[in-house]
């Protein structure tokens, strides 16, 4: 059998009591050698995030506000998790150590990885594995770019050395040795590196859900699960809203071909989710997901005869370039183009956009369709059958939802419809009805 890392979030780590159910799950499988770890999360729906509380340390240092009541909240849980578990850490002089770098200017990144830092040290102990920092193994360029390469040699080399070792999530280092993170939620992203680094069988990411739903399930009421997706329908679901793995961690397990296994820590017996290569492998299921996003506003523009003409669309994208809007589609007709911006990159610029779109490009009109959700049906299996349009039109139109737009990707893995957010709900609600 080969091995198999096992990344825990930070729900799977809040305290001892979680921490104990991770033992439990590491013990039941020799395999699982190697283990990363974020910082402990929030043990309950009010409860802090170590990671926040360690970024507002060095905020109120930056304001010249007290920050040792934060520290101390912080102290409090790894020491009640080192009883708890009854290991012995020498904490102090790691919080002393903390302490002394906080007042000395470390920067936010340094704070914020202690987290892991701390938690990568004392599941070590609990489980009486090697501990392997993730700095010096981790790399990243001067500007922050990171170095796959570069890492996956480094700390391939270094775990040969561990029969079993855990390793703390969310960072690495510069070429200085300076701490530098993922962003926010990247114990996922180191997960996915080790598992490359070691050449996994398999890469579980243990959470606080039995893996991904079909459907948001706020919006849609027991939604079946995913049992298997493949890389690129996760990738399609997850830029729609569906998040429960971080979306940079799916490229290095990708280019090794290592399939990552959502899992639950506090239903281990689930097989949660599979995801791998293997395109369509639910092949009863014509689609796999749903997924939707709200907030964005449709640009559309009419030119009479604009088909004809060399270079609009590059003249188009060039002034949403310049003010830094993403594209999210663009679905065309013969003398119409339309663009679809999130709200929040044209917040407080459409007007000036507008105005340069009249300028350099004169539109015979222009039109803006604000409050428009979009809602991606993902399927691989999709593709090779005839019919789902239909169906899924068919549904909405049922259910009394006007579509604003349509979106097929080249890849046919998608259908993207643009609702009014008022029918959100109601048109997921509509289309799960009408394929599951
Ligand atoms: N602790 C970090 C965060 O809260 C990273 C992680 O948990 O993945 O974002």
């Amino acid at each position: 059998m080969g091995i198999k890392v096992a990344k825990f979030g930070g729900s799977s780590v809040a305290d001892a009591i979680q921490l104990t159910k991770t033992k439990e799950i590491i013990e039941a499988d020799k395999n699982r050698r190697y283990v990363v770890v974020s910082a402990p999360g929030k043990r309950y729906g009010q409860d802090n995030k170590i990671t926040d509380l360690l970024y507002l340390c060095k905020t109120h240092i930056e304001h010249n506000l007290p920050y040792e009541q934060v520290f101390q909240v912080i102290c409090d849980r790894y020491m009640a998790m080192e009883i708890n578990l009854g290991v012995n850490v020498d904490l102090l002089k790691e919080f002393d150590e903390i302490k002394r770098n906080l007042q000395e200017g470390a920067s936010s990144d340094y704070i914020a990885s202690r987290g892991e830092y701390l938690n990568a040290m004392m599941t070590a102990a609990m489980l009486g594995y090697d501990f392997v920092d993730a700095a010096g193994l981790i790399l990243f360029s001067e500007k922050g770019r990171f170095l796959e390469e570069e890492t996956n040699k480094a700390l391939g080399d270094e775990l040969k050395k561990h029969e079993r070792a855990v390793i703390p999530g969310f960072y690495g280092t510069y070429p200085d040795g300076k701490i530098k993170t993922f962003s926010r939620g990247g114990s996922d992203i180191t997960g996915a590196i080790v598992a490359r680094a070691v050449s996994a069988e398999v890469y579980e990411n243990w959470t606080d859900v039995s893996g991904f739903l079909m459907a948001d399930p706020r919006i849609v009421k027991n939604p079946k699960p995913i049992s298997r997706i493949s890389y690129k329908e996760l990738r399609e679901l997850s830029y729609m809203g569906a998040s429960v793995l971080h979306e940079d961690a799916i490229y290095p397990a990708r280019v090794a071909g290592i399939p990552i296994n959502i899992r639950n820590t506090n239903r281990p017996a689930d097989p949660g989710t599979m995801i791998d290569a293997d395109s369509g492998a639910q092949t009863d299921q014509i689609i796999t997901g749903i997924a939707g996003s709200k907030d964005f506003s449709v640009i559309a523009i009419y030119k009479n005869r604009l088909s004809q003409e060399r270079g609009f669309v590059r003249r188009l994208s060039s002034i949403l370039e310049d003010y830094d809007i993403a594209i999210e589609h663009m679905p065309s007709g013969i003398d119409t183009l339309s663009v679809v911006v999130s709200d929040k990159s044209i917040e407080g610029k459409m007007d000036e956009v507008l105005e340069e779109i009249k300028r350099k490009l004169e539109p015979g009109s222009i039109d803006i369709f604000d409050d428009m959700s979009l809602i991606a049906t993902v399927g691989a299996g999709m593709s090779k059958r005839l019919g789902v349009s239909a169906t899924l039109f068919t549904a909405l139109a049922e259910a009394g939802v006007n579509i604003r737009m349509i979106d097929q990707g080249s890849s046919e893995m998608n259908i993207i419809v643009g609702v009014e957010t008022k029918d959100f709900d109601r048109a997921i609600q509509a289309i799960y009805d009408a394929f599951v």
